[in-house]
């Protein structure tokens, strides 16, 4: 049996799916959480399964206090595992030239991402303090580094992301704690499907996207016993775009 599990807020496709799978191929436990798409995260669970890999889904909206933290407690309640690693991985785009953005755009990106944070660490933490151990990544984007046009609202979010990484790592580091953020540029997801991705491709360096698991790897070293020197770090994954 597994000694440790691992939860995965948006792991049922993308950037979250490739990063559960990784772990769960590193000997967690795989906790999928994810919010409407269930045979999405299905087909994962089954992948992970298939590889001799232990997993289960936990469907809820990172947004909703209530939600989370009911699901939270279920998953602290009945299973005496430790949750080790959570990586903050749910959000969503809702892109809009800033003059004709709707306060619904503004608060669904922001509510996903940051309260997203609050409602699944806040639970999680003081359970990781006990244990001295513990690793949070925090998935954020190049937008939150460098604000992307169209993107205010994911933009506020993701460098919100950022500031919370770093105050967190440091009231935590003392506790064997590390809270890290990873911030990937384009990576070939269900997100940007739709995007005018040949014109973007020419913004990057290496003249591609990235792919999902590349960010995973990422994920799976900083979540590794390697990687206990770091902490309030923001990571990039990007082609060399800034
Ligand atoms: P996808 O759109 O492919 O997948 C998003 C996942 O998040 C899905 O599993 C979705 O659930 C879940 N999700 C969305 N909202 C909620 C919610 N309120 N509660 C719980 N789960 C939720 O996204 P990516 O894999 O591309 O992105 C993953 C992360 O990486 C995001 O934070 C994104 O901002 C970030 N990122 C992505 C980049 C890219 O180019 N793709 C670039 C930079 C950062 P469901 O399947 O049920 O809809």
């Amino acid at each position: 049996m597994n000694e440790a599990r691992a939860l995965i807020t948006g792991g049922g496709r993308g950037i979250g799916a490739a990063t559960a799978k990784v772990l769960a191929q590193a000997g967690f436990h795989t906790i999928i959480n994810y919010h409407s798409n269930h045979g999405a995260a299905e087909k994962i669970l089954t992948e992970i399964k298939e590889n001799n890999g232990s997993a289960e889904l936990c469907p809820f909206d990172v947004a909703d206090p209530e939600a989370s933290s009911k699901a939270l407690s279920d998953l602290l309640k009945k299973d005496k595992r430790p949750i080790s690693v959570l990586v903050n991985n749910a959000g969503i785009l809702r892109d809009s030239l800033f003059p004709v953005l709707k306060i619904d755009d503004w608060q669904a990106v922001t509510r996903t991402t940051l309260d997203g944070f609050y409602n699944v660490t806040k639970p999680l933490v003081m359970p990781m303090v006990r244990k001295r151990f513990g690793r949070i990544i925090n998935i954020t984007s190049t937008s939150g580094i460098m604000g992307n046009p169209g993107q205010t609202n994911y933009a506020a979010a993701k460098a919100g992301l950022i500031g919370a990484t770093k105050a967190l790592s440091r009231e935590v580091a003392k506790k064997g704690i590390t809270v890290n953020a990873v911030a990937p540029g384009l990576i070939e997801t269900d997100m940007i499907k739709g995007a005018p991705v040949e014109q973007m491709i020419e913004q990057i360096p290496m003249k591609r996207l990235g792919k999902p698991e590349e960010v995973a790897d990422l994920v799976a070293f900083l979540v590794s016993k390697k990687a206990g020197y770091i902490t309030g770090q923001v990571i990039s994954i990007n082609g060399g775009v800034v």
